[in-house]
């Protein structure tokens, strides 16, 4: 698998946090420090923060992505957004699956796969979240889990809406608990979801394909972890609220 075929994504996700004059504060002292970066560099923000940060990243390499999306276009789902609201707004990206909308918020395997297509269909790039809980990495199902959820999500995605998805392998054990996949844990999983796309689909497919590690990664661990083979940038959560941290993610997964 040849990494020079794909390009990192770093995106930071920061969940329900800051308002909009913090949001404003945090990219004018982000966009200096990632100028001409390695990597596709994204900011995941809250449905309130979107406006604020397209204003304040016009002209800079930071790209704005929201941190889920509704699967219908419009229609009696309150409190719901809609893929094509976010990309009438201008918005590049959306997270869908992350582990959080999947513990606290019933999301399945079925509604990430409705959110990606809806996604897709807007004209959106799609981070797609995947990972297993610490109990199915202990009982050894690991690969059953994250290789399920993968072809659940990507059922009815052509290889051309590939080039639209990148994929973040974030156990969840992993998230938000400073707890982070040893880097060989992280490549191993990685390694797996491509031979899973490259069943799904062909060879040049999963080379082709960005999948990021997700789970405490920081500016200590970011440059052993962005380094594998099989680990294409990555997805940040508590370390994407700090500028220098996230700035520093982003260096590292630019080499
Ligand atoms: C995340 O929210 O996707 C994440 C990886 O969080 P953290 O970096 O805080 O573990």
């Amino acid at each position: 698998m040849n990494k020079a075929l794909r390009k990192a994504v770093i995106a930071g996700n920061w969940k329900m946090n800051k308002t909009r004059p913090e949001a404003k504060a945090l990219i004018g002292e982000l966009a200096p420090l990632v100028k001409g970066a390695g990597c596709d560099v994204v900011i995941c923000v809250p449905y309130t923060n979107l406006e604020t940060a397209l204003e304040a990243t016009r002209g800079t390499d930071i790209k704005v992505g929201a941190e889920n999306c509704h699967w219908a276009p419009s229609g009696a789902f309150t409190g719901e957004i809609s893929a094509e609201m976010l990309a009438e707004l201008g918005v590049e990206y959306v997270i869908v699956g992350h582990s959080e909308r999947r513990q606290y918020f019933g999301e399945t395997d079925e509604t990430v796969n409705k959110r990606t297509r809806a996604a897709l269909d807007a004209g959106l790039k799609v981070i797609l979240c995947v990972g297993e809980l610490l109990h199915q990495r202990e009982a050894g199902i690991t690969e059953e889990v994250v290789g399920l959820q993968t072809k659940i999500a990507l059922a009815g995605m052509t290889k051309e809406d590939l080039k639209n998805i990148i994929i973040a392998y974030e156990p969840v054990w992993a998230i938000g608990t400073g707890k982070t996949a040893t880097a060989a844990q992280a490549n191993e999983v990685n390694h797996y979801i491509r031979t899973v796309v490259q069943k799904l689909y062909d060879k040049a497919a999963a080379d082709a394909m960005t999948i990021q590690y997700g789970g405490s990664m920081n500016a200590a661990n970011a440059d052993e972890l962005t380094a594998q083979p099989d680990v294409d940038g990555g997805l940040i959560g508590g370390a994407s609220l700090k500028a220098a941290d996230f700035a520093a993610i982003v260096k590292a997964a630019g080499r």
